[in-house]
């Protein structure tokens, strides 16, 4: 004899936790599923396990999407400043670090205290460590098989996230189930994610561990934060952002001189003629970044040796580095999936699917994605929390 709820939610993760919390406080029967045997692993490794829970600058441009109005609606209805109310209520100590990025000062793991806390207060039922398989839609139910039992529900809520990490269990579990039903799918790339360099650029892997403070930028997209070179290739904020954006075989370009004035190094020559090339550079860069830059450009000497034209030259191109990734570290590195179940066929104001009457997808597993710093946790708060309200 199967089991009845109001909503079955698969994927107890950042927004299928705040999903069930939501529809439990609401009054309705919550089954939240997980084949991981504890809620929130992702939760628990986020931000350096401290999660950095959202973004106070959270606003829809800092998503990328097929739609990119689609998450506004959600994102309206649950702010920051809604989920730090949730966060202030539990005592739980938090710090701004930088471009509005709010931490835990203590552990991830309060987070999802929290979330859980909030859900049995909601009276939510749960069903972790076991395998889901067999879902069925027929007479207006949804019927779930786990572990051999069976559970069903006018309502099923998709919430087991991207393809990221699989080594923490991560499936494509959700889009399979969106496909079956018959809802397009935007192709998944893997996004906020580390490039590889091939030979041609092999020289910058041996500055592995170097960092420098730049804008990388791919077509009018450019964003200002650390770049890491690493053995493999380009790492850091400012590359992991830039990754969501970019398309194979493109250069991205960085810029290794971000304050710099345009006649710098002119200017360098006029207070310090007798200085070396090298020795300027490396005045605003790392050294030994400021070594492999140098011997790229083919140029040395004492400045005051160097024509104007050559340095402006030098400057301009140090401006507009390219580099040519010849791919990335895959879903096994990657911070989020970009892509997902199409934006066209949810409602921005419940996430249920339009043509499957009571299925619902949140979180990761849609088409939306966030910048780093928090904006991912916010979208997955938000959504979840426009389907606990709908069903
Ligand atoms: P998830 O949190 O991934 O939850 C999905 C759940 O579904 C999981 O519990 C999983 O076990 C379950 N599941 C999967 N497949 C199945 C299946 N077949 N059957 C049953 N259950 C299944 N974002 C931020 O905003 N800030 C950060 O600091 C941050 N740090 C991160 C650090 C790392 C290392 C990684 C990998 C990601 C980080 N992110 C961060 C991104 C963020 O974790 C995700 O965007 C967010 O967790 C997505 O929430 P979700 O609920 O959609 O999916």
């Amino acid at each position: 004899s199967a089991t009845s709820y109001d909503a079955i939610i698969l994927g107890a993760g950042a927004a299928g936790l705040m999903a069930a919390l939501t529809a439990g406080q609401r009054g309705r029967r919550v089954l939240l599923v997980d084949h991981a045997g504890e809620p929130g692993k992702k939760i628990l490794i986020s931000g350096g396990g401290r999660c950095n829970f959202t973004n106070i600058h959270t606003a829809a441009d800092r998503y990328i999407s097929e739609n990119p109005h689609f998450a506004r609606s959600a994102l309206a209805r649950y702010t920051p400043a809604d989920f730090l109310e949730l966060v202030n209520r539990h005592s739980i100590a938090w710090h701004e670090k930088t471009l509005g990025q709010l931490f835990c000062d203590g552990s991830a793991r309060q987070i999802v205290e929290m979330l859980m806390a909030e859900c049995r207060d909601g009276g939510v039922s749960f069903a972790f460590g076991d395998p889901v398989s067999g879902v069925e839609h027929a007479d207006g139910r949804y019927r779930v098989m786990i572990d051999g039992r069976e559970h069903q529900a006018p309502s099923l809520v998709l919430a087991t996230g991207g393809l990221s990490i699989p080594k923490m269990g991560a499936t494509g579990f959700a889009l399979d189930i969106a496909r079956k039903f018959g809802l397009s799918v935007v192709q998944t790339r893997p996004a906020l994610v580390p490039f590889t360099l091939g030979e041609d650029e092999a020289l910058f892997r041996s500055l592995s561990g170097v960092s420098a403070d730049v804008i990388a930028r791919w077509g009018k997209t450019a964003f200002r934060e650390a770049a890491l070179f690493t053995h493999k290739g380009l790492s850091g904020p400012a590359m992991l952002q830039i990754s969501s954006y970019w398309q194979h075989r493109t250069p991205i370009e960085v810029n290794f001189l971000p304050d710099a004035g345009t006649d710098w190094l002119i200017e360098e020559k006029q207070a310090r003629p007798r200085s070396a090339f090298r020795t300027a550079i490396a005045r605003r860069l790392p050294e030994r970044l400021a070594e492999t830059l140098v011997e790229r450009l083919g140029l040395d000497g004492e400045l005051s040796t160097l024509r104007d034209g050559a340095l402006r030259n030098a400057q301009e191109k140090l401006a507009r580095w390219p580099f040519h990734p010849n791919g990335t570290e895959g879903y096994a590195k990657a911070e989020v999936t970009a892509g997902g179940i199409s934006t066209r066929v949810l409602s921005q104001k419940t996430m249920e699917a339009g043509k499957v009457p009571g299925l619902h997808a949140i979180g990761e597993a849609v088409d939306v994605t966030g910048w780093l710093g928090g904006y991912n946790f916010q979208w997955a708060w938000a959504s979840g929390r426009a389907a606990g309200e709908a069903i």
